[in-house]
């Protein structure tokens, strides 16, 4: 298509939606994608079972603001740090993509995941390869085309009522997900519209949108350009030693190809036949493309057929390209990829290093300090623990710094799992260890021996000229 540049290959001129119709593809991209698929789908659906120290692996709950991460809860009072890990998260990506290109869409993006190895595979079976796909399409509606259409479209709704009942797991966590499925349906009517709606969403998705949820709607894809340049991987079709590109004649060998100025690129077309998202990687990097390495293994295959090396099409990187050379290791990629696993190593360590309590201690509202009769002064303070464990977590403070005493007023605190508990303390200093006005005091947090944590606090007092 030459003008790909002023139109996506899904549109025809006038804007309609083309139809595609990719054929299978078979080869060792393939195969390790194939792999790696069983893998991602079995964690996919198994992760909302996961349990660490009794915490989902995975839980976004958007609508009660709850987080958990690896087993590790996320509270409001966590944003700082949740706000810390996005960073992280979000220059990791940068940093992925520019060394790696879209690397995840291709192999783990849960859409492409979901798309290809199991609705397409799926499709495959149902309807045959691309060609019988649309001759069915083409054909008049028989009782075996609607059997076919009819037991496809049942079987993805099928499916996209256990993909959006998984997602609703990570979002509710499954113990809610089960209350909802085996309750009486009117207690839960929130519930069962977002399972309705999820359902419907991702039959549209799979069912009629595919591609376009990469080319239209998903912001990774759009935001490719801005991040990907000449040292960038990405999957490329060698224009140096495929150009010209024609027809390969009966009897002609490569030697008088090359000396009538023709290319490997026999203008086949079967990498454009295998592509997802109907684009021609021999046009360049295209922001439809999702890497998938459907073509690299498509044209694999005729170049072992015509007798010619394979990588045609490759990973590389367009500097790569230019110079005529395969995918080598760079000290950039090295420098990016050391770079992505220090972040990696922060973001576990900023998550298993934070304490399972958070304290906040406030002096008590309006009241001021008093003068005890032994001659000590003492200050009311309230004092709120937030539990981020699921655990029960009884509680003890310490005076850390200063020579004084510390009471927690009326019962022992015992947080009850992802609670909090809030009660009144009150602490004593002798006036030798007190500075004029207030005096900063440390209160360390204890659970049954070891220091959870400490906490800086204002002790207020008389001045120098009101002290005895
Ligand atoms: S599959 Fe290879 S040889 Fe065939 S058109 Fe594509 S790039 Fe050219
Ligand atoms: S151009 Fe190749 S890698 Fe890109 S989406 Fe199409 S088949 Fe996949």
């Amino acid at each position: 298509m030459s003008d790909f540049r002023d139109h996506i290959a899904t549109a025809d001129q006038e804007g309609r939606r083309q139809w595609l119709y990719p054929r299978k593809v078979r080869g060792r991209f393939f195969r390790a994608r194939t792999l790696l698929s069983w893998l991602l789908l079995a964690v996919m659906f198994v992760g909302p079972f996961i349990r660490i120290n009794g915490n989902p692996l995975l839980l976004v709950n958007v609508v009660e603001r709850k987080f958990v991460i690896l087993g590790q809860i996320f509270w409001p009072q966590d944003m700082i740090m949740f706000a810390v890990a996005l960073l992280v998260f979000i220059t990791g990506i940068i940093i992925f993509t520019a060394a790696y290109g879209r690397l995840w869409c291709g192999w783990t993006c849960p859409q492409t995941v979901l798309m290809e190895m199991v609705f397409r595979k799926l499709e495959y079976l149902i309807e045959g390869d691309s060609h019988q796909q649309r001759a069915l399409d083409k054909a008049p509606w028989t009782g075996g085309k609607v059997l076919k259409k009819a037991g496809k479209h049942a079987i993805f709704f099928g499916l996209s009522f256990i993909i959006g009942n998984t997602l609703l797991a990570y979002i509710i966590g499954t113990e809610q997900l089960f209350q909802i499925v085996t309750d009486d349906p009117a207690k839960h009517v929130q519930g069962l519209t977002a399972m309705i709606l999820f359902t419907l969403v991702f039959y549209a998705i799979f069912a009629r949108f595919r591609e376009q949820a990469c080319t239209f709607i998903c912001p990774y894809g759009r935001l490719q350009s801005t991040l990907l340049d000449e040292n960038t991987i990405v999957v490329a079709y060698d224009y140096k030693r495929g150009e010209q590109r024609g027809p390969l004649r009966r009897g002609q060998s490569f030697e008088l190809r090359r000396a009538a100025g023709s290319g490997d690129c026999i203008a086949c077309r079967q990498c454009v036949t295998v592509c997802p998202t109907g684009i021609d990687i021999r046009n360049g990097t295209q922001m439809e493309c999702v890497h998938c390495t459907a073509c690299i293994d498509a044209c694999d295959d005729v170049m072992d057929r015509i007798g010619r090396p394979r990588g045609l099409i490759r990973y590389a990187s367009l500097n790569g390209i230019e110079r005529g050379e395969r995918l080598k290791v760079t000290p950039r990629l090295v420098g990016y990829t050391v770079v992505l696993f220090a972040l990696a190593v922060l973001f576990v360590f900023l998550l298993f290093t934070r304490s399972d309590v958070q304290t906040t201690i406030l002096r008590a509202q309006g009241a001021l300090f008093q003068k005890m009769p032994d001659g000590r002064y003492s200050n009311l303070y309230t004092v709120r623990v937030v539990n981020k464990t699921s655990r029960e977590i009884p509680i003890e403070l310490k005076l850390e710094n200063s020579t004084g005493s510390l009471q927690v007023m009326g019962q022992p605190i015992v947080v009850p799992p992802q609670k909090s508990a809030e009660t009144s303390v009150l602490i004593e200093l002798d006036p030798a260890a007190m500075k004029p006005g207030a005096t900063p005091i440390l209160v360390g947090v204890y659970s049954q021996g070891r220091r959870l944590e400490t906490r800086k606090t204002g002790f207020i007092g008389p001045r120098d000229d009101t002290r005895p």
